[in-house]
């Protein structure tokens, strides 16, 4: 197959077919956000690369290996964006929006680029929902921000994620426990895999998040950030885990949680899935109160987390949790010559109109071959219009399941009467 009709690696098309899919979990992540007083913030799907540099972290992953980096005609570096934190706190300094008072909660539905490679819940192209909120060290807000996301797993029934929260400090606790660190991998350097040796130095709390299988065996005796929190961090969290107590969700404390990415202080969490392989993180996040100075603010304490929808998508599959296909048409109607179909096209105008879907032949086939289109699309009533039904204005729909065929008048009363025909029919099912 040519260029232009193959897709680029690690990239998804979502079909006509499935994308009800997709807008179920979209509609239910919009609809909680709602409920937890989160509206959406949509920022560009490109910022100038030092954005993320900054914002995410030199020594990260993301920064160092994953970035779809190019330069514009106007010389700019641009990058895609690999997240949405970054973009959207720096929407939040550009409008100053602190201004309009404090927490900023904002949440994005959006798809993030990253050069990594491709698997099974790893794309290039993927999709999260994420939440932010800006402007509060409260602990309380950071149970609220993980009761949506449960609350959001709950709605969609799944049942194999689990909590995992920790704290990784804040740059008044978390020296000491580089230090120990450092010192501990220091001993078992040799063991070490490259990319954790460059870690040595930089940022030794990523090994405790190192996927090989040698590094994590030797995490497992690391010295554990929780023994280092000063006394504010440690309070912190204690009252994290009350709150979510109080709302009854359950968590593990795991201390070899860091999370990716540089700008995180206190709480970090992760829910992950046993059920999809490695790739079972399926929602990360945690607070990150230095983001905002990072990037040429004041100080504003805030936190968020992001899901990636693909894998929530595959943990779904993996659960057999069935998501409810659309509404199928709910009348298909037919038109004999070129005046029936005139009038066709009217009455589903009309039908249209009332909210419910309905389709007419828009290709010029013959009626056989329409009756099976009508079948094809799973339509819950058909109708045949030709000269006599024109003549006499009136005419039978069918219902597709029951074969039962019922007149309705051509006229004016045409939609308002189907509709009524439709709910009965559908009342019936559910009855049954
Ligand atoms: P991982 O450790 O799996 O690489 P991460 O720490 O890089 O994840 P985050 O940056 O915290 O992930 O992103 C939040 C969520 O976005 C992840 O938990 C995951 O569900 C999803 N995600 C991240 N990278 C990808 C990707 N390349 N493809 C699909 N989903 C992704
Ligand atoms: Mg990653």
């Amino acid at each position: 197959m040519g260029v232009i009709t193959k897709k680029i690696k690690g990239t998804e098309d979502v079909l006509p077919k499935q994308s009800y899919r997709w807008q179920f979990i979209e509609e239910i992540m919009r609809d909680e956000a709602k409920s937890f007083g989160f509206k959406e913030i949509r920022t560009p799907v490109f910022e100038h690369t030092e954005l993320f540099r900054r914002g995410v972290g030199e020594t990260t992953d993301v920064v160092q290996k994953e970035m779809y980096t190019f330069e514009t005609k106007g010389k700019e570096s641009v990058t895609l964006r690999p997240e949405g934190t970054a973009g959207a706190a720096r929407a939040v300094l550009e409008h100053a929006l602190v201004n309009e008072g404090l927490p900023i909660k904002a949440y994005y539905l959006t798809s993030c680029y990253r050069y990594e490679k491709p698997q099974a819940g790893r794309l290039r192209e993927f999709h999260q929902f994420g939440i932010e909120e800006y402007g509060t060290s409260s602990p309380l807000a950071d149970a609220e921000v993980i009761a949506l996301a449960d609350s959001i797993f709950k709605r969609l029934r799944i049942e194999n994620l689990h909590l995992e929260i920790n704290s990784i400090g804040c740059p008044e606790c978390r020296p000491k426990f580089h230090k120990a660190l450092k010192e501990y991998f220091e001993g078992r350097k040799s063991e070490l895999c490259d990319t954790c040796l460059t870690r040595l130095d930089k940022n030794p709390m990523r090994i405790l998040d190192c996927k090989s299988p040698v590094c994590s065996k030797i995490a497992e005796n690391a010295p554990s950030i929780l023994d280092y929190l000063c006394d504010e961090c440690s309070d912190h969290f204690e009252a994290v885990k009350s709150y979510l107590d109080t709302v009854g969700i359950e968590f593990k404390v795991n201390p070899k949680i860091v999370r990716g990415l540089d700008y995180y202080t206190k709480t970090v969490f992760e829910f992950v899935s046993d059920a999809i392989g490695s790739q079972g993180t399926v929602c990360g996040g945690g607070r990150y109160d230095g983001l905002i100075e990072e990037l040429g603010g004041q100080h504003l304490p805030s936190l968020g987390y992001a899901m990636g929808l693909e894998r929530l998508l595959m943990v779904m599959e993996n659960q057999g949790i069935e998501i409810p296909e659309p509404e199928p048409c709910a009348v298909y109607i037919a038109g004999l010559g070129e005046n029936a179909q005139r009038k066709a096209f009217e009455l589903i105008s009309e039908v249209r109109k009332s909210g419910l879907s309905a389709e007419t032949d828009v290709v010029g086939r013959g009626l056989r071959a329409q009756m099976k289109y009508a079948d094809k699309i799973g339509a819950r009533f058909s109708m045949v219009i030709g000269d006599n039904e024109l003549a006499e204005n009136k005419a039978n729909v069918k219902n597709m399941t029951t074969g039962e065929q019922t007149e309705l008048p051509l006229d004016k009363s045409f939609a308002e009467k189907f509709t009524a025909l439709s709910l009965a029919a559908s009342f019936g099912e559910s009855s049954l």
